[in-house]
Parts: structure tokens; sequence; C-alpha cells
């Protein structure tokens, strides 16, 4: 999400405290980087939050007030989740057993191909043959 430079200046820049619970991370454990936005019209921006908020945000529960905090509306939350939703789908949906299966199946396909290619060669060279 963020290069992690970029977010220690940001977590220093709130004073390596939680946006939402303002608990220093001293308490909570490393801060971790939630999309928000400093003030209406604003570009999004990052805000460090602590494990158990930043937990409540992927979850999709935050409440009016937590949204209010880092400055974004119901709707733009709904959108944020839906893109965390979809980068899931694309990268970690996939099981180690569901990546082997699909690497198995490359492999087939790549001897028939081999195969295919092979035999009419061998075919007609045995046809020449004769
Ligand atoms: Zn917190």
């Amino acid at each position: 999400m963020t290069d992690s430079a970029e977010f220690d200046l940001i977590r220093r820049r709130h004073h390596y405290r939680c946006s939402i619970c303002r608990q220093p991370e001293k308490v909570t454990g490393t801060l971790l980087p939630v999309k928000g936005k400093t003030s209406e019209g604003d570009a999004f921006t990052t805000f460090p939050v602590c494990p158990d908020h930043h937990a409540k945000y992927m979850q999709g529960f935050f409440t009016g007030i937590e949204m209010k905090k880092i400055g974004i509306t119901a709707e733009e939350y709904r959108n944020f989740l839906s893109e965390i939703q979809e980068v899931r789908e694309a990268g970690d949906g996939l099981s180690a057993a569901e990546k082997g299966s699909l690497a198995k199946e490359e492999t087939i396909k790549k001897i028939q191909k081999a195969q295919k290619m092979k035999m009419p060669k061998v075919h007609s060279d045995y046809k020449k043959e004769i």
C-alpha cells in the first residue's frame, strides 16, 4: 500500500498514535496503514491505526464516528473494502493447492501441445518413408 519509509513519516506525523483511539504505538503494537482523507475533497492519504482498529477496518466494522476520524464517507469505505476484496481474490485468494493444480494443468497442456506438434511430424515422416 505505502512504502515503509513514507509510512514511517506518516506515523511520526501522527505522533505514533492510532488515528482512531489515539493510543500510542508503544501500547498497541506496530501501527498499520489504512486509507483515509485529511479533509473533505482532499486526495486519499494514509492513516496509521493500531492493529485492533486495522482489523476492524479490514473486516468492514468501522462505525460512522470511526470513518469520520479518517475523513471518509460510508460510500468511500465500502469502495475501499471492495478494492481490498478484489486484491485478495486476485492474489492470496488462490490457495497453494489451487496454484499447484493450475501449474499441473499448465504442464499437461504443454505436454499435449508438444505431442500435437510432434505427432503430425512423425506421421508425415512415416508417410515419406513409405
Ligand atoms: Zn486504535
